[in-house]
């Protein structure tokens, strides 16, 4: 049996022994079946049960409820989205940017407001997320993310921090500005996410753990496979696997995983926490090569995730993936020019997972009457709250409730293919390492190439 506590600090200290739940017994028959019990599954469960109390609701988990992304994430909750308003703007207009961002400030209230009725205790503070620039290189990007917001008239939920206003939230050397989106989470995901499977429970779902789904099929009666029988679904079945889905035959081209990784400290002695300030424990970031996703957890430590991904040929993913020594590395180096009070601090945990990307960036939230099949992935590493959307509109096409969801453009969208092998691994890892090699020599010569560069010209982000 695998050691679940192994595969984050998350879920080696939420509380649960991690036993797995009963797997699947044979086959049976249900209203609607959902594939992973991540947070997209569980969400798309809950929302559920709670609009149609006498619903029977099956996840089907290969490991156990948490056991993905969900688990080991930095525990961003905010309102942000892989596609930024201005993006979504020129692809579906201003009006659509508006409700999805809206529609994402309502999932962070969600988030916010189930895990206080159900009594799920994920560590969780309200101090939004703060974006800083620690070079000019970097004013121009952080600036633009505040006046996108702005120009779809949500000025007020995204705003600029010149470096005094940052400095109220926390001390980061070098700081030249920070964009702070005030509707955002610190949370413990691993609690959040099996303190979420456990309400899916009282609310009358039945998880199977330890139950891989082979395949599915559409129709009138839908079906999930497993090597332990099938499950039938009357309604519908949803396919939430993220990264995962890469290895279903059908969707092998719809999603490629990118692996993350984040090492933590121990915790900082309070003198340093003086130095550092961060009381509101907003989640913190910033890019460039030393930029990276950071949390203050609920027990003093820095978890710091570097945005620096690594993408498996054949989209294969294994346990193999999560460790990754030169990862670390950087992550402890960029961490200690962020914060130099963690010079002598211990990292004690490091860890690793994969997170979905599609060819587009647009995350997918669709249901097709006709085949009854859902499909909810590729939040390319900003998945925590639209994860909740996924589930919010799901329950929403399936119990045929109109809604400003069910007409946002992730609800219509059709997945854009990858290309076949070997192209994806060239392609995918060319415009990786051109990026990468863009910031370093906007680190080094202090701005961007003035012209754009082949791999900006293919896939601009
Ligand atoms: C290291 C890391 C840091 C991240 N940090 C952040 C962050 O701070 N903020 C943020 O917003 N996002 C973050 N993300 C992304 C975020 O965690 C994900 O987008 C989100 O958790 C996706 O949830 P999910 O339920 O769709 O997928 P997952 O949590 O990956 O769950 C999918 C589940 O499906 C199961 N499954 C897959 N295939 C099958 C099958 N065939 N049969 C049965 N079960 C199956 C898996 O075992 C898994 O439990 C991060 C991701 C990683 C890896």
């Amino acid at each position: 049996m695998k050691d679940y506590r192994a595969y984050s600090y998350w879920l080696e200290t939420c509380g649960d022994d991690l036993t797995p739940r009963p797997p699947l017994a044979g086959s049976t028959e249900v209203d609607v079946a959902i594939l992973g019990a991540g947070f997209t599954g569980l969400w798309t469960a809950y929302h559920l049960l709670k609009r149609e109390p006498g619903l029977t609701v099956a996840v089907v988990e290969a490991e156990i409820a948490g056991f993905g992304a969900s688990g080991r994430n930095g525990g961003w909750c905010y309102a942000g989205m892989a596609v930024p308003p201005a993006e979504m703007t020129r692809r579906y207009g201003e009006e659509s940017a508006r409700a999805t961002a809206r529609a994402m400030i309502g999932s962070v209230d969600d988030v916010e407001a189930v895990a206080a009725e159900e009594g799920i205790a994920a560590d969780i503070t309200r101090g939004g997320a703060i974006e800083f620039a620690r070079a000019e290189y970097q004013l121009p990007k952080i600036r633009a993310m505040a006046e996108e917001f702005a120009a779809i008239g949500l000025g007020d939920r995204v705003v600029w921090l010149d470096p005094p206003e940052a400095a109220a939230h926390l001390n980061v050397p070098g700081a030249l500005g920070a964009v702070w989106t005030k509707d955002g989470l610190a949370v413990q995901p691993a609690k959040l996410v099996r303190g979420l499977a456990r309400a899916v429970e009282r609310h009358g779902g039945v998880i199977y753990e330890r139950t891989p789904v082979l395949d599915y099929t559409g129709g009138e009666r839908p079906v999930l496979v497993t090597e332990r029988g099938e499950v039938r679904a009357r309604r519908a079945i949803i396919l939430a696997g993220e990264a995962y889905l890469a290895r279903l035959d059908k969707l092998r081209r719809h999603v490629i995983p990118l692996t993350s990784n984040i090492v933590l400290t121990e915790p900082l002695p309070p003198d340093a926490w003086e130095e550092i300030g961060w009381e509101g424990r907003a989640t913190v970031g910033g890019f460039g090569p030393s930029g990276g996703y950071i949390q203050r957890t609920a027990d003093g430590r820095i978890a710091f995730g570097p945005y620096w991904a690594r993408y498996p040929f054949a989209s294969r993913v294994d346990d193999a993936l999560d460790h990754d020594e030169e990862v670390y590395e950087r992550a402890r180096r960029s961490l200690r020019t962020w914060f130099p009070q963690t010079e002598q601090c211990r990292i004690t945990h490091a860890w690793g997972g994969v997170l979905g990307a599609p060819r587009d960036q647009m995350p997918t939230m669709g249901f097709n009457r006709r085949t009854k099949v859902g499909l909810a992935f590729g939040y390319t590493g900003e998945g925590v709250a639209a994860a909740n959307l996924s589930g919010r509109t799901l329950a929403d096409l399936i119990t045929e409730t109109d809604s400003v969801l069910t007409r946002l453009p992730m609800a219509n969208h059709l997945p854009k293919e990858w290309e076949p092998e070997p192209l994806r691994w060239a392609g995918v890892n060319y415009v990786r390492k051109a990026y990468r090699k863009l910031d370093e020599e906007a680190e080094r010569t202090g701005s961007y190439p003035k012209r754009k560069t082949m791999a900006q010209l293919l896939f601009d982000r």
